[in-house]
């Protein structure tokens, strides 16, 4: 039985792996040397292998943002563990700096902020491109889609520039 490694440092909604986000990251483009991609793949998923063994991120977390350009308390609230290092980059635990003030926040308004903000989508939607789940399902029998069938920011990223190379990975 294949298993998503998990959502920490995926993007919203659709689950690819953060190293594709054309500005944000800009850690890997398509047509960039496999072998880095391979070491970011293996990287993610060792912190993964860390989150679910010491039941924390290894290093800083990051939130999405809200609409005044501040980390997300629902994210934050929903997505962080108390011991995890905290996204306002002050070197504390999330629980003992910013977890006491999104707790403030009354609860269901601000699920419902971040659902319309993101088109009634909630955290739990998080998973991967379809198109690669079924072509994984398919043991190899199907050939993995483009990433630019798969990846909506990547694909609105061209669709606005133009000028990415895109090959299969
Ligand atoms: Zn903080």
């Amino acid at each position: 039985m294949v298993e998503w490694i998990g959502p920490r440092h995926t993007n919203f909604p659709d689950g690819s792996v953060c190293a594709y986000h054309p500005v944000l990251d800009k850690a890997w483009s398509p047509g960039d040397d496999l072998c880095v991609l391979l070491d970011i793949y293996s990287v993610w998923a060792l912190r993964h292998l860390h989150l679910a063994v010491l039941d924390r991120w290894p290093g800083r977390q990051y939130a999405m943002l809200d609409e005044l350009g501040q980390s997300d308390p629902y994210y934050r609230l929903t997505q962080f563990k108390e011991a995890e290092l905290c996204s306002c980059g002050s070197n504390r635990r999330y629980g003992e700096c910013c977890r006491p003030h999104d707790l403030k926040h009354p609860f269901l308004s601000i699920l419902q902020a971040f659902k319309r903000r993101n088109s009634g989508r909630g955290i739990l939607d998080r998973a991967p491109p379809g198109k690669v789940t079924a072509s994984v399902a398919q043991s190899g029998r199907n050939a993995p889609p483009p990433i630019s069938e798969v990846h909506d920011l990547l694909r609105a990223h061209i669709a606005g520039s133009g000028n990415l190379l895109v090959t299969r990975v």
